[in-house]
C-alpha cells in the first residue's frame, strides 16, 4: 500500500521528535500550563522571524481575526470587504461582530482578491479590507494598501495559509506575509504550514497602540488585573502549544522549501496537459503552497475526486461553495454577475496531497492516477 496522506503530521513529527518531546515534557515538569515562559519566548522568536514589532498569541486563527477586528473599534454596520473564495472563518467573525461583510470576487489565476472588484465594492460605509493569502501566496498587497490609503481603510491580512511567504514590493524590498497591513492574523491549526498539536493562533502588528489594545482584549479586556477597560475574550495559546511551535519554527523555512519542491514536481508532470491548469504564481510573492490546487478544464472534477478516493489517494475540494450563497451569509444585495470567477472556480478546483514529507514516489502515483483518469475520460 502506498499510504499517501493529504498531510503527514506523523512523519513530520518523527524527524523532530526529540526536540518536541523535550519541549512538551519541560512544560509538564514546570506545570505553568497557561501563560508559561514558552508563550513569551515563542512570541519573541516569531517577532524576530517575521520582522514585526508585536506578535500577540491567541487561541486559534478564527479568534485572531475576531480580536484584530475588535481592536480596530469598528461600529455595527461598518462594511468590511473580504473575498468570496475562502474558509468561512473570515466572514464569520465579521458577521459575529455585527459588522457588514461585503464579499467580492477573486482573480481567476491566483485565487486571491480581485483589485477591480475591491475598488468597485467601496462605499462611504467601508471601514476595512480583509485580504486572504489563499493557498500560500500573498494577495496583491501593494495595490490593496494603495486603495486603503486612498479611502482611509484598515487592512487585516488573513495569513492563516501563507505564514513564511515573502512579499516583494516594486522597489525590490520584501516583508513577510501578514506584516504589511494594519494587522495580520494566523492559525497554528495542526495542518497549517506552521502547525501546533492542537489549536493556536496569533496576531501581528507594527502599531504599538494597537498591540497594547489587542493584548488586553485576548485577556478579558484587562490591562490591570481585575480592571476591565474594554469587552474582551478569553483566547490564549497554551504553554504546551507554544513549546511545540518554538521547536518547529526553526524548521519553517525548510518546510516551505519542501512544499515548493513538491509543487514544482507536480507542475512539471502536469505542464503539458491541456485539461489541467497548474497553480499560477504572482511575481510579487513567494509561494509556500499550503495547498496545491489544480483547475480542471473539460474534466468531470467530482468524478476525478471520487476516482482518486477509490484509489486511496486523498484529495480535497477547497472550496466547494462560494460564501455569498452559503445560507448564513447570503444577502439580497449580492448580484451573481459579480461572482463569475468564484462561481466557476468552485466547480474546477481540486487540491492534491501537499505536505513536507511527500516523496517523489508518492507523487508519481498521484500524478499517474490523475493523468490516466483524464486520458480515459476526455
Ligand atoms: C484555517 C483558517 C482560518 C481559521 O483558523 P483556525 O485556527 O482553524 O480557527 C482562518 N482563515 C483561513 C483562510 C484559514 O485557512
Amino acid at each position: 500500500m502506498h499510504n499517501i496522506q493529504m498531510v503527514d503530521l506523523k512523519g513530520q513529527y518523527e524527524k523532530i521528535k526529540k526536540q518536541v518531546d523535550h519541549a512538551i515534557q519541560h512544560v509538564i515538569d514546570n506545570t505553568a500550563f497557561i501563560n508559561g515562559p514558552e508563550v513569551k519566548s515563542f512570541q519573541k522568536d516569531l517577532e524576530e522571524y517575521l520582522g514585526v514589532k508585536h506578535v500577540i498569541p491567541c487561541g486559534n486563527g478564527t479568534d485572531a481575526l475576531q480580536i484584530a477586528l475588535m481592536g480596530l473599534k469598528l461600529q455595527p454596520g461598518d462594511e468590511v470587504i473580504t473575498v468570496d473564495f475562502t474558509f468561512a472563518a473570515t466572514v464569520e467573525v465579521i458577521a459575529l461582530l455585527k459588522l457588514t461583510p461585503v464579499l467580492i470576487d477573486v482573480e481567476e489565476d491566483t485565487f486571491n482578491m480581485d483589485i477591480a472588484a475591491l475598488k468597485k465594492a467601496i462605499t462611504p460605509k467601508t471601514k476595512a479590507i480583509v485580504p486572504v493569502h489563499l493557498f500560500g501566496q500573498c494577495a496583491n498587497m501593494e495595490a490593496i494598501m494603495q486603495v486603503a490609503k486612498e479611502h482611509n481603510l484598515y487592512v487585516i491580512e488573513d495569513n492563516a495559509q501563507a505564514i513564511g511567504a515573502d512579499y516583494i514590493f516594486e522597489d525590490g524590498s520584501t516583508k513577510k506575509s501578514g506584516t504589511i497591513g494594519t494587522v495580520g492574523t494566523t492559525s497554528f491549526f495542526p495542518s497549517k504550514n506552521l502547525g501546533c498539536y492542537g489549536d493556536g493562533g496569533a496576531i501581528f502588528t507594527n502599531d504599538d497602540d494597537l498591540a497594547h489594545i489587542l493584548r488586553g482584549i485576548v485577556n478579558h479586556g484587562m490591562y490591570k488585573r481585575y480592571y476591565h477597560d474594554v469587552i474582551g475574550v478569553n483566547s490564549r495559546l497554551d504553554s504546551i502549544q507554544a513549546a511545540v511551535l518554538q521547536a518547529k519554527l526553526p524548521h519553517l523555512d525548510s518546510y516551505c522549501e519542501a512544499r515548493l519542491a513538491a509543487a514544482n514536481y507536480y507542475n512539471r508532470a502536469f505542464a503539458n496537459n491541456k485539461h489541467i491548469v497548474t497553480p499560477v504564481q504572482s511575481t510579487f510573492t513567494s509561494h509556500v503552497f499550503h495547498q496545491y490546487t489544480l483547475k480542471l478544464k473539460g474534466v468531470d472534477r467530482d468524478a476525478l475526486h471520487k476516482h482518486l478516493q477509490g484509489l486511496n489517494i486523498p484529495c480535497a475540494i477547497y472550496y466547494p461553495v462560494p460564501l455569498h450563497i452559503q445560507k448564513a451569509y447570503a444577502d439580497s444585495r449580492y448580484n451573481e454577475a459579480d461572482f463569475t470567477v468564484t462561481n466557476k472556480l468552485v466547480k474546477e478546483v481540486i487540491s492534491l496531497p501537499m505536505h513536507t514529507e511527500l516523496t517523489e514516489e508518492q507523487q508519481d502515483i498521484i500524478i499517474e492516477s490523475v493523468l490516466t483518469f483524464i486520458k480515459n475520460n476526455t
